[in-house]
């Protein structure tokens, strides 16, 4: 292993900056950059120490620097840390020197990446760190954090320690045929592995809100023109005003506004940017909005309740399969259309009647929004959160579902394969098995420095 460094903080101005420095040189290259004020008693391992950055015979700045000796560190190799005055040159200044006495620059993810490497943490905790520094809420950061310590892993290698059991079981079986356990050992063997895959199958409902957790909620607005859908989407927004980024696409493009929903972040998609005098362009933009509405975690219908019903809506309303939150809005005019005439439609729909321009029912509305996107789910539970632990575990699930099929009709050896591709599976998402390119592809998501 070489000694890699890379500046750890973000760029641009602020208080500090931080030079980090990992491998076997690392002590040496800091001894090369870093002078102590006090020469007088050796520099201790994990004990900050005050002193200049030097290029040469140049100060570059006042600095405090800590050595770390492995194998308690981030890294698990040495570790060495500078910290100086923040601001794009200073840093960069260190840094330099630093690269000039032995150490290379760092890939982005290359010191979590020797950490996995070093045994300190496994793939799927490697990933959680990279999802804490992208938290964009607290429950995000409290998911993350919970990964990081391990509770993923340890739930995947309770499932796979079940599994071995099972296949030690039937390979026993394989090698000792004459000792007639078959009946015995198909069933025992099948209720094993049933217990696995309904474990995961509960495991992939509760990713789907672990999902929203980190990713965020997608909620597609949508309704007739004029029914108050700029407007409600203000009263969502206003009180947040503070984190919402407005990011109007390009021209045709669907407007996308990001909310913080009791904690859940949400992805707003306003529908409506997509209509336009032009016909093919509206068509365009009518089959993007469909679209949008199958894609969606949450529909949120606006309807103007000073009106009746028209085609379009009544054919939304009983489309069946999309979590619906009706807005019925206007409530302060005379209603044409009744809460009771849109529950027939949608029975499955939350009904909240609203006033965008007082923002009368607006926090009942939010709660609604809230509660469908997480219905049916405990976040709390969700311990499988990225794209990649999900597609693992359907893949086990799959091989669990053939193993079944084949302990049912007794084909032993096929079982133990099945049995095995599903432990395989599971292994891929700790990293226990994961593939070498699979490995690069999770760390270059990186960014530099971590
Ligand atoms: P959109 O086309 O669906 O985005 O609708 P807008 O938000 O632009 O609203 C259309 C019109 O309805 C505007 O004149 C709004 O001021 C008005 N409007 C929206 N919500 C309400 C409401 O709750 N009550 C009343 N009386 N007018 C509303």
């Amino acid at each position: 292993m070489d000694t890699i460094a890379s500046i750890a903080t973000a760029v641009g101005q602020g208080g500090i900056a931080v030079i980090r420095i990992s491998g076997p040189e690392a002590k040496n290259v800091l001894s090369h950059v870093f002078t102590r004020k006090n020469t007088k008693c050796a520099m201790k391992s994990r004990m900050l120490t005050y002193g200049w950055a030097m290029d040469g015979r140049t100060r570059i700045d006042e600095c405090m620097a800590v050595y770390m000796e492995a194998p308690h560190t981030y890294t698990t190799e040495d570790v060495a840390e500078i910290q100086c005055h923040g601001g794009r040159v200073t840093a960069q200044r260190v840094l330099d020197a630093v690269l000039r006495s032995g150490a290379r620059l760092a890939q982005p993810g290359e010191f979590t990446k020797r950490a996995f490497l070093g045994g300190r943490i496994d793939l799927a905790q490697a990933e959680s760190v990279m999802d804490l520094i992208g938290a964009r809420t607290e429950r995000a950061a409290q998911a993350s954090l919970q990964q990081m310590g391990g509770y993923l892993s340890g739930r995947i290698h309770a499932l796979q320690d079940a599994l071995l059991d099972t296949i030690a079981y039937i390979e026993a079986y394989l090698d000792y045929p004459d000792e007639d356990i078959e009946p015995l050992t198909a069933e025992r063997a099948a209720q094993q592995a049933a217990q696995v895959k309904k474990e995961l199958e509960e495991a992939l409902r509760n990713a789907r809100a672990g999902r929203m957790l980190t990713g965020g909620v997608r909620i597609v607005l949508a309704g007739s023109p004029n029914t108050g859908k700029s407007s409600l989407l203000n009263c969502l927004l206003r009180e947040q005003r503070a984190i919402v980024t407005a990011m109007a696409g390009t021209t045709r493009d669907v407007l996308r506004e990001e909310l913080n929903l009791n904690g859940l972040p949400v992805q707003l998609i306003d529908t409506a940017g997509l209509r336009t005098a032009d016909d093919e362009v509206e068509r365009i933009g009518i089959d993007r909005a469909r679209e949008e509405v199958d894609r969606a975690d949450v529909v949120l219908m606006v309807v103007d309740s000073a009106r009746s019903l028209d085609e379009e809506e009544r054919a939304l309303l009983r489309r069946e399969g999309i979590p619906l939150v009706i807005a019925l809005n206007k409530k302060d005019l005379d209603a044409v259309t009744s809460q009771e005439e849109l529950h027939l439609l949608a029975p499955g729909a939350a009904i909240v009647r609203t006033c965008a321009v007082t923002g009368d029912g607006v926090d009942t509305l939010r709660q609604a929004l809230y509660d469908t996107a997480l219905r049916g789910t405990s976040p709390e539970e969700a311990y499988l959160t990225s794209e990649r632990h999900i597609e693992a575990a359907r893949e086990s699930v799959k091989a669990l579902q053939s193993a079944l099929g084949a302990l049912e009709s007794a084909t032993m050896d096929c079982a133990a394969l099945d049995l095995r591709a599903a432990w395989e599976a599971l292994g891929t998402i700790t990293g226990q098995n994961a593939t070498e390119d699979v490995v690069d592809r999770i760390f270059q998501k990186f960014c530099l420095g971590k």
